[in-house]
């Protein structure tokens, strides 16, 4: 199979924050592997813009170590690397103060798509948006790329926007889910839309239920002081969970465009019927011999939880009493992130009822590794009579299409590549940020006036005995959280 790797015009990409972790683990090395497959020509600028004063050397030295790290051996060519250090340049900046800007503005070209990439604190993104202008930085079809988290809760949310709004129109502002930027995410819409076999099938008659798992076997580590103030509901429920849920239960859209795709992801979040507490299960890792939660974060006593299960309903005529079951959690057994689709059982067996028969199960697994696996029945091969046994129609990437295929870009350079482009399809719009947060934030605060203590669970397994008994409760169980 030969990839198909379209090179993109000549580009301005400064990138704020040029000299922090999410630049060095994620947007330089992604940007460095576009320039080895082609994608990014000679004559691009990426221009880094922090507070450290330095110059373009010292970044270039920077970099170069990001690449050696980051970026695979077999991808380590020095000219290669050289060659795309040369169209690196670096220019100290300070977001709140005058310094800097001036020189920023003076480097950037006409004529050329220019983005700027916010990858700094939220705090200082107004102060970017506020400075871009008043420097007249930025041209005026410009875009601008905004890290998570956007807002911590709806009125947040709606003041970063409106603070946005002042300077920038809705299409040239890119809200970052790298979540949307993985390839089996993006091939749960080709599975949906671009065959017969399944959406025939996606609703409620033929659905029992839907998992969505988010499992992470580190805990929160150093970034304690952040998660502490932040929790799983808004770290990741609020925004990549709930992507994950809009896109599997959103209607077909018409067309594969920004907004057609983004306005059946809003009537999605917009459907969600409120949740009861007893459908809702915060866990905080605790026990065992390993640190627990309250060691890693400052507050002794805190209550912010590392784990949350919970059971949605999308109140419209598909997804009718179907539930959808979403966890995430630190701490767990394993690395392992997966939408799973359980079908009902065939409505009559012309089997015996010993033959063994289980229902079909699609699975589409974002990490460690990613693919699709599809479960059937067929007859378990012998003379032992008509027995029953499902086996895996395994759809790894790697496997059907080629070793090219494996090597699929990371999430954020392809949302990098789609910023250049102007394509804003898996991007969040605004208005689909604050309706995520609407819905959150009742939850949130019956938490904080109950006073609610998170559950304890053990390092290293699958979330507090309560989110097992959720699923139990309606006679299921969740999918073992697989390495
Ligand atoms: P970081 O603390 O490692 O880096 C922050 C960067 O901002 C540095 O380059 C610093 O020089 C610059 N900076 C700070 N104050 C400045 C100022 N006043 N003027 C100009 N530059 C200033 O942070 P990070 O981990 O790289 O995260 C950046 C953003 O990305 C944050 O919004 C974060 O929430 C988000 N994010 C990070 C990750 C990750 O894995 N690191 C993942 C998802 C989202």
């Amino acid at each position: 199979m030969v990839s198909r790797v379209i090179p993109v015009d000549p580009f301005d990409l400064v990138i704020f924050g040029g000299t922090g972790d999410l630049a060095r683990r994620k947007i330089l090395p992604g940007l460095y592997r576009r320039y080895w497959a082609g994608q990014v020509p000679d004559g691009v600028r990426i221009i880094g813009a922090a507070r450290t004063e330095q110059d373009s050397d010292a970044w270039r030295v920077f970099v170069r170590a990001a690449i050696i790290e980051f970026v695979a051996e077999a991808k380590h060519d020095p000219d290669v690397i050289d060659a795309f250090l040369k169209q690196l340049h670096y220019i100290p900046v300070d977001a709140r103060g005058d310094g800097g800007w001036k020189d920023l503005a003076g480097m950037m070209r006409e004529g050329v798509t220019q983005a700027f990439y916010f990858s700094v604190g939220p705090g200082l993104f107004g102060d970017l948006a506020e400075r871009l202008h008043r420097f007249k930085v930025a041209c005026e079809d410009c875009r601008i790329v905004v890290e998570k988290p956007f807002g911590r809760d709806l009125a947040s949310a709606k003041t970063l926007n409106a603070t946005l709004a002042q300077h920038f129109d809705e299409q040239q502002i890119y809200r970052i889910d790298h979540y949307l930027g993985k390839e089996t995410v993006q091939n749960l819409m080709a599975v949906r839309f671009a065959n017969v076999l399944f959406e025939p099938l996606w609703n409620a008659q033929y659905v029992d239920h839907v998992q969505i798992t988010v499992a992470e076997e580190v805990g929160v580590g150093g970034r304690g002081g952040y998660y502490d103030k932040s929790g799983a509901m808004r770290d990741m429920v609020q925004n990549h969970l709930m992507q994950l849920l809009c896109l599997t239960a959103m209607e077909p859209p018409s067309r594969f465009e920004p907004d057609a795709v983004r306005d059946e992801k809003l009537k999605v979040i917009r459907a969600l019927e409120p949740l009861p507490p007893e459908d809702i299960v915060r866990g905080q890792y605790s026990a065992g011999d390993e640190p627990s939660y309250l060691e890693d974060v400052e507050d002794p006593d805190s209550r912010t939880e590392s784990f949350i299960a919970m059971k949605l309903h999308v109140a419209n005529w598909r997804w009718n009493r179907t539930p959808f079951y979403l966890r995430t959690g630190k701490r767990l057994n394993a690395r392992n992130s997966e939408i799973v689709v359980h079908f009902k059982q065939p409505p009559h067996s012309i089997f015996d009822a010993d033959a063994g028969s289980k229902a079909n199960v699609l699975s589409i697994r974002l990490q460690p590794d990613e693919g699709m696996d599809l479960r059937v029945t067929i007859k378990e091969p012998g003379p032992g009579g008509m027995r029953l046994v499902d086996v895996p129609l395994d759809m790894s990437f790697a496997e059907a299409l080629g070793p090219e295929a494996a090597d699929v870009p990371d999430a954020y350079e392809r949302l990098i590549m789609d910023v250049i482009r102007g394509n804003q399809t898996l991007f969040m719009r605004g208005d689909e940020v604050e309706a995520a947060w609407a819905w959150t934030d009742p939850i949130i605060d019956a938490w904080t006036e109950r006073g609610d203590r998170p559950l304890p669970y053990a390092p290293g397994s699958a979330g507090p005995e309560d989110a097992l008994i959720l699923l139990h409760k309606d006679g299921r169980r969740w999918r073992e959280i697989t390495p």
